[in-house]
């Protein structure tokens, strides 16, 4: 007789993981298949947490490069142990192996099969490729690479002004990289507000960091001399050549499910690779769900977590629920950049009649006091009701203080709530408040 649990999670990442762990909690015997070496997925591995260590090991040090990677392994190893530790506190078992779907209710794992009554496909994302331009993770590499360079590359090369080629091309620069972001439309971070990126393409360019918007790569050649990437204005034009010694492509991610078993089982994915799920995170398939990257919606550890709790709290027979207005996303280069909710652009789109409220770090004596006073606070909140649809920063620490405003958000909250609410002084959270005084043209210091 095969083994059998309540919930068989495959994937260990931030979706997988916090799934597994939920289920526990709940009573559910759950498993987590995972064929990594290590847990924590994408993130803990090879995305959120060694780019935030590199990120952070770089003001006024003097390089020594050997020691920085180390000092990211030692963060990443000391996450993934975390996780692997929670499992045995909350009595998840680790299914170590490839895991496949081989039909309802069932699991295999190399070769074991387990009896699951739940399946919960939590296999997460791998990095886009683009046509003729061949990644071999050392010339040319995908996010992966990057976080593992052995030597600072005299030109780094960026392709794609998303995220994560920001940051990546950040930490390169503060090392001494020259830098260029050649990216295909002709503003950055899609989906955020655009007067934002207009800023953040401002600042980024005052580190050095160069920029070729509109503009897309056709091809890369190896050479002795590094690689020649040839590009062309997006719209058509004259082609041209660019050199660098590293190229970094980060044009996104897809739905990573090779191997799975899904077509045989008959779960259903959309046109681009992602399994296709309803409200509840059931597939085509009863019995089997999916969460996280592998599913629509943004490619985040947070809303994969998210995804994870509710869909655990369901299977054990509660109402798990994600609120998708409010869910923040974060660049972490210096000036942070931060957003939730609606854009200006969404809801002129949508013909909603809107507030803006904006306040500077310029007027913010804090940032004075830190010596970063580039970018501002934007909140957006409904002309009839005041009730607050979106929130956009860019300055100091714009990650840590959406937090406030993805609060005020679940709770449904008005600007004039935020207005009122005493903030402590002097902290750069005095500018949120501030932005939300100023929704109302009564922003007191400015
Ligand atoms: C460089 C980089 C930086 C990032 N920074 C951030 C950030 O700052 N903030 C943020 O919110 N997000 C960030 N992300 C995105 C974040 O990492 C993902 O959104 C998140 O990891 C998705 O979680 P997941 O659980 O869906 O999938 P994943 O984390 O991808 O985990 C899936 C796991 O499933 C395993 N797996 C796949 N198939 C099988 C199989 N058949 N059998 C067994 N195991 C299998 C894989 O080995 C993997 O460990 C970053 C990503 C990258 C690449």
């Amino acid at each position: 007789m095969p083994e059998s649990y309540d919930v068989v999670v495959i994937g260990g990442g931030p979706g997988g993981y916090v799934c597994a762990i939920r289920a526990a909690q709940l009573g559910l015997r759950t498993a987590c298949v995972e064929r990594r070496a290590t847990l924590g997925g994408t993130c803990l591995n090879i995305g959120c947490i060694p780019s935030k260590a590199l990120l952070q090991s770089i003001e006024g040090v003097k390089l020594d490069l050997k020691r920085m990677m180390a000092r990211k392994d030692d963060v990443v190893g000391a996450n993934v142990k975390g996780v692997e530790f929670l499992f045995k506190k909350n009595k998840v078992d680790w299914l170590k192996g490839s895991g496949r779907v081989a039909g309802p209710g069932k699991v295999e794992v190399d070769g074991v099969a387990y009896d699951a009554k739940h399946i919960v496909i939590a296999t997460g994302s791998e990095s886009l490729t683009l046509p003729g331009v061949e990644v071999d993770e050392h010339s040319i590499v995908t996010s992966t690479g990057a976080l593992e360079l052995d030597q600072v590359p005299r030109h780094l090369a960026v392709i794609g002004g998303g995220y994560i080629g920001l940051e990546l091309g950040s930490v390169w620069k503060r090392l001494g990289a020259e830098v260029t972001v050649i990216e295909y439309l002709d503003r950055l971070v899609p989906g955020m507000d655009a007067e934002i990126a207009k800023t953040f393409e401002r600042v980024l360019g005052k580190q050095g960091i160069k920029f070729r918007l509109g503009t897309k790569v056709t091809g890369a050649r190896k050479g002795n001399e590094g690689v020649t990437l040839t590009v062309e204005p997006s719209k058509g034009g004259p082609a041209e050549e660019i050199l660098a010694d590293v190229v970094l492509v980060s044009i996104g991610r897809r739905a990573y499910t090779d191997g799975l078993g899904l077509a045989e089982a008959g779960v259903a994915l959309d046109d681009r690779g992602r399994v296709v799920v309803d409200a509840h995170y059931g597939t085509s398939v009863p019995g089997i769900h999916a969460i996280g990257d592998v599913i629509a919606g943004p490619m985040l550890a947070h809303k994969a977590e998210e995804e994870g709790v509710a869909l655990a709290e369901r299977m054990a027979g509660q109402a798990g629920h994600v609120n998708y207005d409010v869910i923040p996303g974060v660049v972490y280069t210096w000036p942070e950049v931060a957003s939730i909710g609606r854009t200006e652009d969404d809801l002129k789109k949508q013909g909603v009649s809107y507030k803006v409220g904006k306040f500077p770090f310029t007027a913010n004596g804090r940032a004075r006091a830190m010596g970063t006073t580039d970018g501002f606070v934007k909140i957006l909140a409904d002309t009839a009701t005041d009730r607050i649809l979106g929130a956009h920063i860019i300055g100091p620490d714009a990650g840590g203080l959406i937090a406030e405003l993805a609060t005020a958000m679940e709770f449904g909250a008005s600007s004039e709530d935020v207005a009122r609410t005493c903030h402590a002084h002097p902290s750069l959270s005095e500018a949120v408040k501030e932005a939300a005084l100023a929704v109302e043209g009564r922003a007191l210091h400015i």
